[in-house]
């Protein structure tokens, strides 16, 4: 089956997925605003069996939220979301910005829509660039 790379941005962490992921969210809750610092979290979802660490995990420094089943696990030179184990550790939770080509999804949901900032929303009708403007 085909596989992906992914890294963080300065390359300490890297890892490898079988590319066929079940789901992907892209979650506006306040959470995940703030844990991305952006309007929203684009999130991938796979079977553990699926992924592979290449490099760099005692790079990785993960920040577990009292109480509630919300994670974000990031490389400690880059600052960069990299991928981590669900609960149960079923499953892989994959940043989608951090691969290296375009992932395959059977499922897409955007979550948590009602706590999406305006200034994220009609982003079609915003002046757009190649570049930065001129
Ligand atoms: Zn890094
Ligand atoms: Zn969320």
């Amino acid at each position: 089956m085909q596989k992906l790379k992914g890294s963080c941005l300065c390359g300490s962490v890297s890892f490898e997925v079988v590319n066929a992921f079940d789901k992907m969210f892209l979650c506006s809750c306040e959470q995940c605003r703030q844990i991305t610092g952006s309007a929203f979290a684009s999130n991938l979802f796979i079977a553990s069996d699926r992924f592979n660490w290449l490099s760099g995990g005692d790079a990785i420094v993960t920040y577990q939220m009292p109480g509630r089943d919300i994670s974000k696990s990031f490389c400690q030179v880059c600052g960069s979301g990299v991928p981590w184990a669900s609960g149960d550790g079923s499953k892989m939770i994959v940043p989608a910005g951090s691969l290296h080509a375009e992932p395959k999804v059977a499922e897409k949901f955007r979550t948590f829509v009602s706590e999406q900032p305006s200034w994220s929303s009609g982003l079609d009708q915003v002046e757009a660039h190649q570049g930065f403007p001129p």
